[in-house]
C-alpha cells in the first residue's frame, strides 16, 4: 500500500521535485516498505523518534527533520541528518554548524519563513532573514550549506489565499537566488502537504512534504 502511494504521487509530481514521504508517528514496516520499493527520502519532527528510526532501518535513508528544532537536540542527528527544513534562528544555524564540525561534516540547511496567517506557525519574517544573513557572524558559518527557504502555508480551503502565499516565497527565494545565495547548491524550495502540494508545485516548489496521503491518517494520542 504505501510503495503504492509513494508511486502514485511521484508520477503527479515534475521532473526535479522530490518527494519526502512523512513518516512522523508512523512504524518503521511502513517506512520499511518505502524503502523497499527505492524511495529514499523521509522525514520526521521528533528528534527522539527521527533517531529511533535512523539506528533501526537502512543507512542510505535520507532522513529529513522538519520540525520544530530545538539547539540542545541538534546533537543527536548532527551526523547523519540529511537535510534541516525549520532553521529559525541565528541561535540555531550556529549550534548546528558547531555540531556540523564536531562530526567533521557540512550540514545542508533550510531557511522556514513564515507565510501563513496563523500564529501558531513557526518561522522567520522576510525581514529577519534578511537581516540574519547580512551578518559577519551568518557568513563564518562553514560548515552549514543553506539549501533554500520552507514554508507552510495557512490551513485553509481558500485555494487563492494559499496560492498567494506560496508565490510570495517563491518570489523571496528567486531573489535571494539572483543576490546572495549564487551558488547552484541554493536549489530548494521546500513547500507543499496532502492538501496542497499539487498548489505548491504550480507556484515552483522543487520539494514536498506528504505523509497523511502516504501512510494514512495520523493518530496522536
Ligand atoms: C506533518 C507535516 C507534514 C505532512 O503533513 P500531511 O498533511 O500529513 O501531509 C509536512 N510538513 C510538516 C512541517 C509537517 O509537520
Amino acid at each position: 500500500m504505501i510503495a503504492e502511494n509513494i508511486q502514485k504521487i511521484k508520477n503527479t509530481l515534475p521532473e526535479g521535485v522530490t518527494l519526502v514521504a512523512v513518516s512522523k508517528t508512523k512504524p518503521n514496516e511502513m517506512i520499511q516498505e518505502g524503502y523497499d520499493a527505492g524511495h529514499l527520502d523521509y522525514g520526521e519532527n521528533k528528534v527522539q523518534d527521527l533517531v529511533a528510526k535512523y539506528e533501526a532501518l537502512p543507512k542510505d535513508i535520507r532522513w529529513h527533520f522538519i520540525g520544530h528544532l530545538q539547539t540542545n537536540k541538534v546533537k543527536y542527528m548532527a551526523p547523519f541528518v540529511h537535510l534541516l527544513h525549520g532553521i529559525d534562528s541565528m541561535k540555531l544555524l550556529k549550534t548546528v554548524n558547531k555540531e556540523a564540525i564536531k562530526n567533521k561534516r557540512t550540514i545542508d540547511c533550510l531557511l522556514q519563513v513564515k507565510i501563513a496567517e496563523e500564529e501558531s506557525k513557526f518561522g522567520l519574517s522576510k525581514k529577519n532573514v534578511l537581516e540574519m544573513i547580512d551578518n559577519e557572524e551568518f557568513k563564518a558559518l562553514e560548515n552549514i550549506r543553506i539549501r533554500g527557504l520552507m514554508g507552510m502555508s495557512t490551513n485553509t480551503e481558500d485555494e487563492v489565499q494559499v496560492k498567494l502565499e506560496f508565490s510570495s516565497l517563491k518570489t523571496f527565494f528567486d531573489e535571494l537566488k539572483s543576490s546572495v545565495f549564487t551558488d547552484a547548491s541554493f536549489d530548494t524550495l521546500s513547500m507543499g502537504m496532502s492538501n496542497d502540494y499539487p498548489l505548491a508545485v504550480e507556484c515552483g516548489s522543487t520539494m514536498v512534504r506528504v505523509g497523511s496521503s502516504i501512510f494514512g491518517a495520523r493518530n496522536y494520542s
